[in-house]
């Protein structure tokens, strides 16, 4: 034993003096026995790699499950690791982003080892942690039923409740590869030929008589998988090539505790009550039309209808907030897109080129080069800027075809798209202008969260990026101080901004807590100088605008699928395509229904009359099933009085109501922009 003293760096600053040998979890349980507990892993950061911290949170990769540590780096070890140099240590806790990881990984190793107390002749492939939880491959020749999934989850309760430690061993690489070749463990030789090199020892972690090839970490024994539910079963090919044995992938997920785990399943299942797909169907608002082609979208009335609203709505700020409305072609020549420098760097992105007889045209997967040839087309001075150029404007894109999902990816759509041309000394304004606007749009459609994220570029790396240190300088910090002095918080991140300028991008936050990437501010140094554009300063010398590019709702399409999301359909009355339903109780109360009609129709409400011969009950089910914020109901007493019983949605009948009464209520929450009902 040595008794070689070593210093452990922990993060409150203090510094322990240990033996060589001492584990994480001697110290954790030094600090409580409460800490010890809730501690799943602990993370090693050498003394002199604090600059390296930050790569902490990297996405571990394929190799990082088997080989070998770099020692260098921070990184992930077992509790039970014996510590041997000195060191700064976090146990990593619940709290830590990374612990979940490690749950969830551990709990793939206990379902390889309930597969193979249940099919021994089953082969093992990979099992890493994923996003959402964990999978493991195997092979086996008879496929696995979903009986054998229930299976497999009760031994997997076997395998926690008998609470095993995780050991880890060390293997010669070379007796590794022998007892695999000899045991017909394919992938297993597969891994440790493609992941260690001759001489290497070889990393095993046993859990009772589970044995897998791994270098860890895990929690500190199979009880610590608290909660853990198998999801799905789905084939894959070895290595991704048909030619190969046909795996079986075995997908669950783990979470610390089951209550969280029940969160977690509530939240897909409302999130899948919600999928605008489905509710785009339900609803009838749009529809892909498989002889069109995909990612290509049908707005039908409701849809259309509700469009229209956005796109007034948004064409009425950009005119009040001093922008000018413009439109643009949907296709240009080849010449042009060589000019933007899209030919270039984004042709794969593009609809292939079409052959006229005077050019090769091709489709336009973004607006900005249009917009520079507007503002071209007259001599610019200092006193026409800023100049800001606004278009609801379609672009095409190239997606691989299968890749498509509903409207939110798509090889067309529609960009709220404007181009700010202005002098330098206006960028902070026009930040600022842009960013009241980006709010405005959120708060107006009912998001009340939101996140930003700021892309700087990386100063030491000037060769790859377009534009003066000077601009880039100047829009960073017009950025960044429009966002201190609005108490916006914000995320910067280092060399994140695209070659041709940094940017703003606003994430909402939907109702089920999900993140959406919709509006960007984004600077461009590059085509400026590659269109040659100018205006004639106050100095009557030639200068170069400053160009900003921005999207607020960034697609139309996209947008309309978080709304259809975040509302469940159920948009505020002054979204919803019918605002009121109309339910005479009988024929002869048709034409009180008309004068209804009339009278809302008078006031601007979007309306529609059931007067089918049908049931009361089932026409006022019709109308909630559409998610109709109100639904009125009229028969004798009603028309006398001039009145109508009035349902509300969601909140079920809320009586009679004169009807000049709910007309003056309904108009003010339209004209509020409401987002109560
Ligand atoms: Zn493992
Ligand atoms: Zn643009």
């Amino acid at each position: 034993m040595s008794t070689q003293a070593i210093a452990v760096h922990l993060p409150d600053g203090a510094v322990r003096e240990v033996p060589a040998g001492t584990t994480p979890l001697d110290i954790a349980n030094s600090i409580s026995p409460r800490l010890a507990a809730a501690s799943v892993a602990a993370r090693l950061i050498p003394l002199a790699g604090v600059a390296q911290a930050a790569e902490a949170g990297e996405e571990p990769s394929e190799a990082a499950m088997y080989a070998a540590e770099d020692a260098a780096k921070p990184r992930l070890v077992d509790l039970t690791t014996p510590l041997t140099a000195d060191t700064r240590l976090e146990l990593v806790t619940e709290k830590d982003p990374e612990a979940l990881k490690v749950v969830r990984h551990s709990a793939a190793h206990v379902m390889a080892t309930a597969v193979l107390e249940l099919f021994p002749e089953t082969k093992l492939g990979h099992g890493p942690a994923t996003d959402s939880g964990f999978f493991y491959d195997f092979y086996r020749e008879k496929p696995f039923t979903p009986e054998d999934l229930a299976l497999i989850e009760a031994k997997m309760a076997e395998v926690i409740a008998r609470d095993d430690k995780f050991v880890r061993e060390h293997e010669p690489r070379e007796k590794a590869l022998a007892d695999f070749d000899r045991d017909g463990d394919f992938m297993k030789t597969h891994f440790v030929t493609k992941f260690t090199v001759p001489g290497d020892e070889v990393s095993f972690y046993r859990n009772g008589k589970f044995v897998d090839f791994c270098r860890g970490p895990h929690v500190p024994s199979t009880g610590r998988v608290k909660a853990v539910k198998l999801t799905n079963l789905a084939g894959a090919y070895w290595l991704g090539d048909e030619k190969n044995p046909q795996l079986q992938r075995i997908h669950g997920t783990a979470f610390f505790s089951q209550k969280e785990m029940d969160a977690h399943f509530a939240r897909l299942e409302e999130a899948a009550k919600r999928d605008h797909r489905l509710l785009g169907k339900q609803l009838d608002l749009f529809s892909i039309q498989e002889l069109a082609g995909a990612g290509l979208i049908f707005w039908h009335p409701k849809g259309a209808m509700i469009r229209k609203i956005m796109e007034d709505w948004m064409r009425e700020e950009c005119l009040r907030r001093g922008y000018s409305l413009v439109y643009t072609p949907h296709v240009a020549k080849v010449n042009l897109w060589q000019t933007s420098g899209h030919e270039g760097f984004y042709a794969a992105n593009m609809f292939t080129p079409m052959e006229l007889d005077d050019a090769n045209y091709r489709m336009k997967p973004m607006n900005c080069p249009f917009h520079i040839l507007i503002y071209k087309n007259s001599p610019k001075s200092y006193r026409d800027l800023p100049v800001r150029l606004a278009e609801l404007g379609n672009v095409y894109r190239y997606e691989r075809s299968g890749t498509m999902h509903g409207l939110l990816r798509v090889r067309g759509f529609t960009q709220d798209d404007a181009h700010i041309f202005c002098m330098p000394s206006q960028i902070e304004d026009e930040v600022e202008a842009c960013i009241d606007f980006a709010k405005a749009v959120l708060t107006t459609f009912g998001f009340k969260e939101f996140k930003v994220e700021l892309s700087t570029w990386d100063p030491n790396d000037r060769a790859h990026y377009a534009g003066s240190d000077e601009n880039w300088k100047l829009a960073e910090t017009s950025l960044k101080t429009v966002l201190d002095r609005k108490g916006i918080a914000y995320k910067v991140i280092p060399g994140e901004a695209a070659f041709y300028g940094p940017k703003i991008d606003i994430k909402l936050v939907d109702v089920l807590g999900r993140l959406w990437q919709l509006s960007t501010v984004q600077f461009d140094f590059n085509l400026p100088a590659r269109f040659e554009m100018e205006y004639v300063g106050e100095d009557g010398e030639r200068h170069q605008p400053v160009m900003v590019h921005r999207a607020l709702f960034g697609s139309v399409e996209r947008f309309f699928g978080v709304l259809i999301e975040h509302y469940a359909g159920a948009f505020p009355l002054w979204l919803a395509p019918v605002q009121v339903g109309l339910v005479p109780i009988s024929e002869r109360h048709h034409v009180y229904a008309k004068k209804v009609e009339a009278a809302l129709k008078a006031a601007g409400l979007r309306v529609e009359i059931d007067d089918r011969n049908e049931k009361m009950n089932g026409k006022i089910r019709d109308f909630a099933n559409q998610k109709t914020p109100y639904i009125l109901v009229f028969g004798d007493k009603e028309e006398t009085a001039e009145a109508v019983s009035v349902r509300t949605r969601g909140k079920g009948d809320q009586g009679s109501m004169l009807l000049a009464d709910f007309i003056a209520k309904a108009k003010t929450l339209v004209e509020n922009q409401s987002t109560e009902l």
